[in-house]
């Protein structure tokens, strides 16, 4: 059945309605929110009479203002809206028995929790007298009769602490500290007779013990905590936010109770009109009788409304046909939702299209190119859970052949559920059967840590690197060693004579530049060039290796460009326009260098008219193949063949 009142045939705004509101919902630096305005539009189509009226039964009610109305959206990243009065207090009454549920769910466990309280809709009113006779035992938690045994079941050594228990946990899924409304506490446990013969009735059956009285004024003063409609979005994107809240960055409560909370407000939250509302709205919600509604869309955000007429049911009729609306313009129904799996792989190459931003000598560069089809770079984005894990896996199933190591690069990654670890321990595993490498770049330490716990086989230490590029060096820097001999690799600080640029110098010319050269060495993390620095000498690296890396800023990290090692030149602009330094370069160990001054450099030129062309002509080689790498690296990420 359809709300009733004078409103109930107005239908949910059309996106164009919200579009062309004159409300324009703007943000403080002047951009229009369409979400704003959404909400100012929905607030003043519902804000006139609505055809409801304000609960009396509990007497302190009686007195609420029927104009006040508010509305406010709370997303799992912690933005608020809000419009009209949000800010005011009202009782949260009913909306306070998902949240003790969630309490005694981590108190008792699901196990114990559901031999007390059922899980069914009752199809009856909030406070009906009815039991579930079969299981002997209420039959949710959304009922009077469900929340009473539930309250009966929170822990503490006095009722004070049981209390305090409750206004905490509120508290915190708002992300303030709340007060009770001693008033309407006091009126209710006044009046509140119906309650008391539910809970002596279910005391009668053995449901709860016997502190029938304790239970009772527990269960009114959970009733008449004071929040806001913001606080009920809060609380609402908490839920959404699987227990975090999204202001505070607090776990609230375990995903696995929040999950249940969740079910229960879905089947029963909304009293004898809760399978219409499903089948309507489709959001997990719960209403109360101080005119409050909290509805959630799991993984997005939560709605938290408020406006004290109620319809015959005991639900807000303002707060019931604004998240109609809402969920009718916006398509919000949980089961209109769908991730997407099929664009888990944003990207995937071998190594030897995609290089590390580590430079590399001619035979470092020849070993890559014949064996980096040996490492198989996934790039990864979205949410990993079942499905799109499983679209991983059939991708990687198969197409693995000659590989040795696969990096699986998390950077774009957002959550990853208990599944999703789950397979990707297996594929831990199964690889390692095959002699392969599993690393991950760019998880977050907490989910790393999870992993690990969680693996049946342990991961060798070198499984995790902060981002694709670093794991990408490891892998080649393991091909390298796997393909030329130590013998061949240089040892010690490099001679002027063994580096690339230096090569078809004649012996006298060699002697010369040597005259010029100065050694200079750095230690860890020391500067060698500023960037905005005037550019008048280059840099040969003799031992250790240094870092060309951009500063962005004082919030954000480094970036890498480029790491550069023994026999490879740095600061080449110099020779071609002297222009300034365009990045920061850092010793990324104890490094040396050769540090040739170009002012210098061209004194020489009289004696020995060909060194600067020699050399010009050799770091032009070089850089010639460092952009051709480039270029191929393009094709690469945007997903091009070879030319
Ligand atoms: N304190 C109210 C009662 O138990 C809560 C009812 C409600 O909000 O639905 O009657």
């Amino acid at each position: 059945m359809e709300p009733q009142g004078p409103n109930a045939d107005a239908k949910g705004p059309g996106w164009r309605d919200m579009a062309g509101s004159s409300f324009d919902g703007m943000s403080p630096d002047g951009i229009a929110s369409p979400v704003l305005a959404a909400l100012h539009t929905l607030h003043h189509q519902h804000r006139g009479p609505c055809g409801g009226a304000v609960a009396t039964y509990i007497p302190e009610l009686a007195k609420a203002d029927p104009s006040l109305f508010g509305i406010s959206l709370a997303t799992v990243d912690g933005h608020v809206y809000e419009v009209g009065d949000s800010r005011h207090e009202f009782t949260i009454q009913s909306i306070s028995k998902p949240l003790v549920y969630g309490l005694v769910l981590a108190d008792h466990g699901r196990d114990h929790v559901v031999t007390k309280v059922g899980v069914e809709p009752s199809g009856d009113a909030f406070n009906s007298i009815i039991f579930d006779e079969k299981g002997n035992r209420p039959f949710n938690p959304m009922v009077n009769a469900g929340a009473i045994a539930t309250t009966a079941l929170i822990d503490g050594a006095s009722p004070e602490e049981r209390l305090a228990r409750i206004v905490d946990l509120f508290g915190r899924f708002a992300g303030r500290p709340l007060a009770i409304d001693h008033e309407v506490f006091l009126s209710e446990r006044e009046t509140g007779h119906r309650n008391r013969a539910i809970a002596w009735l279910e005391r009668n059956f053995g449901m709860i013990d016997a502190q029938i009285d304790e239970h009772l004024d527990l269960y009114f003063q959970q009733c008449s905590i004071l929040v806001t409609a913001c606080d009920l979005a809060m609380m609402a994107a908490t839920l959404a936010n699987a227990g975090v809240n999204p202001k505070t960055g607090e776990r609230v409560l375990a995903p696995h109770h929040v999950r249940d909370i969740l079910s229960v407000m879905n089947t029963c939250g909304m009293y004898d009109y809760a399978g219409t509302w499903s089948f309507d709205v489709g959001l997990p919600a719960k209403s109360g009788v101080g005119g409050g509604i909290i509805a959630v869309l799991p993984g997005q955000f939560g709605i938290g409304t408020f406006s004290p007429p109620l319809d015959d049911r005991g639900n807000s009729c303002r707060g019931l046909r604004v998240c109609q609306a809402l969920s009718e313009v916006f398509n919000l129904h949980v089961f209109a939702v769908s991730p997407s799996p099929l664009t888990v792989i944003r990207n995937q190459y071998r190594a030897t299209r995609v290089h590390s931003k580590r430079l590399r000598s001619a035979p470092e560069r020849a070993v890559l190119d014949r064996f980096g089809d040996e490492v198989c770079i996934y790039e990864l984005q979205g949410d990993l859970y079942f499905a799109s894990m499983e679209r991983l896996l059939r991708d990687l199933d198969g197409g693995l052949e000659g590989v040795c190591y696969v990096i699986l690069d998390a950077r774009r990654v957002g959550r990853i559920d208990a599944s999703a670890r789950r397979l990707l321990n297996r594929l831990h595993e199964a690889l390692a059967d095959q002699g392969k490498r599993l690393l991950l770049s760019g998880l977050p330490a907490s989910l790393l840590s999870l992993l690990r716990e969680e693996a049946e086989l342990p991961w060798p230490d070198e499984s995790w690197f902060e981002d694709e590029d670093t794991a990408l060096e490891w892998c080649e820097n393991r091909l390298i060693a796997a393909h030329i001999p130590a013998s061949r690799r240089p040892v010690g600080p490099l001679p002027l004579a063994a580096i690339e640029i230096f090569a078809c110098l004649t012996t006298d010319e060699l002697a010369a530049v040597q005259t010029i050269v100065e050694e200079v060495r750095y230690c860890a993390g020391e500067r060698i060039i500023r960037e905005g620095e005037q550019a008048d000498c280059f840099y040969v690296v003799r031992s250790g290796s240094v870092i060309v890396r951009l500063d962005l800023g004082p919030e954000k990290r480094m970036k890498r460009l480029a790491a550069i090692g023994p026999g490879l030149c740095f600061g080449e602009i110099a020779l071609f326009d002297g222009g300034h330094r365009s990045a920061d370069v850092v010793a990324d160990e104890e490094t040396s260098c050769y540090r040739i001054p170009v002012e210098r450099l061209a004194q020489l030129t009289g004696a020995y008219p060909d060194i600067r062309a020699k050399l010009l002509f050799n770091i032009g080689r070089e850089l010639s193949a460092r952009l051709r790498s480039a270029t191929g690296e393009i094709r690469a990420l945007e997903g091009l063949g070879d030319p």
